[in-house]
């Protein structure tokens, strides 16, 4: 992120869309767009970006990209796709950029891969049976491509999954049924896999989903509306039966219900949102959700990284079954245009929220012998679900420290829980770092520095396995890391957060 001039925040740019200017320079009109008329369009005051197909002239919209006008130019006239994908995948370009639509991109013929397109047709037109691998769409290993099954009852309607996989565990298993459409979606390291179909007919808001961890078998077990006899499954949608990377896949949210919202300091909220019967899903360890709300008419998305509602030790998560909730530790900011809005919802207000986000992997905590949480802010959020996971399913953990930033005593999210979580653990030890204290403070003041880092991030034996976690605004996590490597712990060592 890069400071911005004032008068070009995101409320700016939304007012800017709304206010009727002709921001293509094309009166309306969309183009067709070959690949030499989108190269010529490749300078600031004349800059033109393909996503997806879609080419939008982003020029007025330089001073207002949150990454800089650098980061924009540098898919200046061409197709910017990946590099999208890369830095943030989950904006609505769509909603955000519709006023700077130019077209199409021109379309070169390209013949189309005959067996896929048979295969597709023919499954379109059964979609009853357990599916020949070849028509999993761009499988990455040769007979691991999961595939699926499906059987009824009288009353239910089973879908099986089978991942091929070991150790499938219930967060990587993600089943969403809304208006007859099933969506199951299962994790597989770097992809995804997905069954995604107009079910034949109604189904019950309720489901189930069975996982046999060991043989990496699925069940979603769904309730018919009526004791019918389904003739089929029903008719696949367009991503349906694939296997591919995660990030090609567009994010998914279903609407959860605000069941409450408790006060945790002066300015930050937790909010507990409950998901729907008809979702499984259970936000994994480090992991974020993206939330989405429309604000003057424009799509805006933010990423928020779900907390347990408490921290007690022996706190186990809730199954992840029908009503599961999710909660958000807040931060409201006075002039913050998403959690203005978020401020504003009323319980039993409805919030989409998307499936869960994130590289952070529990095996680098699982290994460890020293772990290191540096936290400033509300960056302390990725730290209690990672604290409570360390101390209660970590065996070979000797110290868990946090050093936690605010800028004042009143700032300190969950002070006195930490506090009498260091008194239960003698694992554990927190240290308050405060960077504008009163007088009377006691305890250590500053910013994130060299010498305190020295002092706090010791191994507790010469050669132990360490693990460092940082997360808070993005100047204290690049100081941060920066200081640890000079410091000489490795990139192995450090795990950063962000989006
Ligand atoms: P904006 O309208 O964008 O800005 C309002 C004011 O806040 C401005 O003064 C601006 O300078 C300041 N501001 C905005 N964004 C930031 C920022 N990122 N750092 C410092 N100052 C900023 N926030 C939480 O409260 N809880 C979470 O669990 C959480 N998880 C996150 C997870 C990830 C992966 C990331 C990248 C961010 C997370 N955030 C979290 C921050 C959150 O996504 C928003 O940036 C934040 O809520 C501000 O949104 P806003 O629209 O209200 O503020
Ligand atoms: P804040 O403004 O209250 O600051 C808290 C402390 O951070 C300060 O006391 C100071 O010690 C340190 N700090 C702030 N600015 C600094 C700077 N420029 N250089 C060095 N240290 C600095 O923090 P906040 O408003 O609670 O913001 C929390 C931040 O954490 C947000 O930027 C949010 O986006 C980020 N966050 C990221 C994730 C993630 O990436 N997974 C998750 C949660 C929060």
């Amino acid at each position: 992120q890069v400071p911005l001039k004032p008068g070009r925040s995101l409320m700016d740019w939304i007012r800017l869309t709304k206010s009727g200017k002709d921001l293509t320079g094309l009166k309306g009109r969309l183009i067709e767009v070959t690949e030499d008329e989108l190269a010529k369009h490749n300078k600031k005051e004349d800059c033109w970006i393909c996503i997806r197909g879609f080419v939008y002239n982003v020029t007025p919209y330089m001073e207002y990209h949150p990454g800089g006008e650098d980061e924009l130019m540098k898919a200046a006239g061409s197709d910017g796709t990946d590099l999208f994908d890369q830095v943030h995948r989950w904006v609505n370009y769509e909603s955000m950029l519709k006023e700077c639509l130019v077209g199409r991109m021109a379309v070169k013929p390209i013949a189309a891969p005959k067996e896929i397109s048979s295969t597709l047709s023919e499954e379109k037109k059964q979609l009853n049976g357990m599916l020949p691998e070849k028509k999993v769409l761009g499988a990455s290993a040769k007979g691991l491509t999961p595939s699926y099954d499906w059987f009824q009852t009288d009353s239910l309607i089973t879908v099986v999954i089978y991942t091929k996989q070991k150790d499938v565990n219930a967060e990587l298993v993600i089943v969403d049924c809304q208006d007859k459409q099933l969506r199951g979606e299962i994790i597989m390291d770097d992809h995804s896999y997905l069954v995604e179909v107009d079910l034949d007919h109604a189904v019950q808001e309720d489901l189930a989903v069975n996982i046999a961890e060991k043989v990496g078998k699925v069940e979603i077990i769904l309730k018919k509306k009526d004791n019918i006899h389904w003739k089929m499954l029903g008719r696949p949608l367009e991503s349906h039966n694939t296997l591919i990377k995660r990030t090609g896949r567009g994010l998914f949210y279903r609407k959860c219900k605000l069941v409450s919202k408790t006060e945790v300091t002066h300015d930050t909220k937790l909010f507990c949102l409950m998901l729907p019967k008809s979702t499984h899903l259970s936000v994994p360890t480090g992991q974020h959700v993206y939330l989405k709300q429309i604000i003057a008419g424009t799509e805006v998305v933010k990423p928020y990284t779900p907390v347990l509602p408490f921290l007690p030790l022996d706190f186990k998560e809730p199954s992840c079954h029908g009503g599961a909730h999710v909660y958000l530790m807040i931060k409201i900011y006075s002039c913050g245009l998403f959690t203005q809005a978020l401020d504003h919802l009323q319980i039993g207000d409805y919030i989409s929220v998307s499936s869960p986000e994130g590289n952070f992997k529990k095996s680098q905590v699982q290994t460890s012998e020293d772990l290191f949480l540096l936290a400033a802010g509300t960056g302390f959020t990725p730290m209690v679900k990672l604290l409570n996971f360390a101390l209660t399913e970590v065996s070979c953990l000797r110290t868990v420290k946090l050093i936690f930033f605010n800028k004042t005593e009143d700032d300190i999210l969950w002070r006195s829980q930490l506090e009498q979580l260091a008194l239960k653990d003698e694992r554990f030890e927190v240290q308050f770092v405060l960077s504008q204290p009163t007088k009377d403070w006691v305890g250590k003041h500053g910013k994130i520095s060299s010498s305190l880092l020295c002092e706090f991030v010791k191994r507790s034996r010469k050669d132990s396995k360490v693990l460092i976690c940082i997360c808070g605004p993005t100047p204290f996590t690049e100081q941060g890391v920066q200081y640890l490597k000079d410091l000489g712990y490795s990139q192995e060592e450090i795990h950063a957060f962000s989006a």
